[in-house]
């Protein structure tokens, strides 16, 4: 039988290509298109089982709200997640055992992998930073994926008692170092003809490694979006990130 899913913020790029992956799809079946000005009662009404939510930082909390109290799951694309939101999503869920919410930052398989193999090879390496490069459009920065990778790196080299990187810098001009996340230098790049990408550096004594990932299409993102579909039906409670949903060992 196939999932019933709706899409919040039908309208916008990210819903749009939501919408269209999904009913593509043979075991989902798209059942509210739902943006700005809409209802959230025609996710009860098309008895949704799970909604997808690609709107606004500033809405997504009362969407999620909604969908929880009503027992229907969430996958979130939606940015701008900080502990205390995590938190009152953790509280709506307690009273709803059987619902699944998964916050999703980075929708993209390749962008999953990227911060599982960086955060792996950082126990190895004296030395990583990171750059992240995305189009001049972007208002935030670093970038919610640079900024999970680098608190990623840091709790993997803490786990193993990484000593300091070595940095001799004793005068620079602000922001030449870039920005430190946990230990992990982040450098943010805005240039115009870049969609979005990241590279981590990883050093040490006579070598590097770099891995890059590249998102060039917002295709990318819907394997990871209908991945997070067929897997919050049967993963009650918050999960926050996709890779909690793929085969990493
Ligand atoms: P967008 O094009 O602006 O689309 C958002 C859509 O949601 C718009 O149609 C907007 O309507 C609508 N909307 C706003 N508030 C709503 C509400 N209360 N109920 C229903 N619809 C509402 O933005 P986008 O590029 O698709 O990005 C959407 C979100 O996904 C952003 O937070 C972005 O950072 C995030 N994102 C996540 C990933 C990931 O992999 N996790 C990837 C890309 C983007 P109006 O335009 O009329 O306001």
């Amino acid at each position: 039988m196939s999932i019933r899913v709706a899409v919040l913020g039908a309208k916008g790029r990210m819903g749009a290509e939501a919408c269209k992956a999904i009913s593509e799809t043979k075991d989902l079946e798209l059942v509210a298109q739902i943006d700005i000005g809409d209802s959230l009662d025609l996710l009860v009404s098309s008895a949704a089982q799970v909604v997808v939510d690609f709107t606004h930082p500033d809405a997504v909390m009362k969407n999620l709200e909604f969908a929880i109290n009503n027992g229907i799951n969430v996958v979130v694309g939606t940015t701008g997640f900080d502990e205390a939101k995590l938190a009152q999503i953790k509280s709506w869920l307690a009273n709803h055992s059987k619902v699944g919410a998964l916050i999703a930052p980075n929708f993209g398989l390749g962008a999953v992998l990227m911060m599982q193999f960086a955060a792996k090879a950082s126990k190895y390496f004296d030395s990583v930073e990171i750059i992240e490069l995305h189009h001049p459009n972007k208002a935030d920065a670093p970038s919610g994926t640079a900024t999970r990778t680098a608190e990623m790196i840091t709790d993997a080299r803490r786990s193993v008692k990484k000593a300091a990187m070595p940095d001799a810098t004793s005068s620079a001009i602000d922001g030449a170092r870039g920005a430190l996340v946990g230990e992990v230098p982040v450098h943010s790049v805005r240039l115009r003809g870049l969609v979005a990408h990241q590279e981590v550096i990883l050093g040490d004594l006579g070598e590097t490694l770099t891995i890059r990932h590249d998102s060039i299409d917002r295709t990318g993102f819907m394997p990871g979006v209908l991945l997070g579909i067929r897997s919050v039906v049967s993963h009650s409670g918050l999960t926050y990130g996709l890779e909690h949903f793929m085969d990493l060992n």
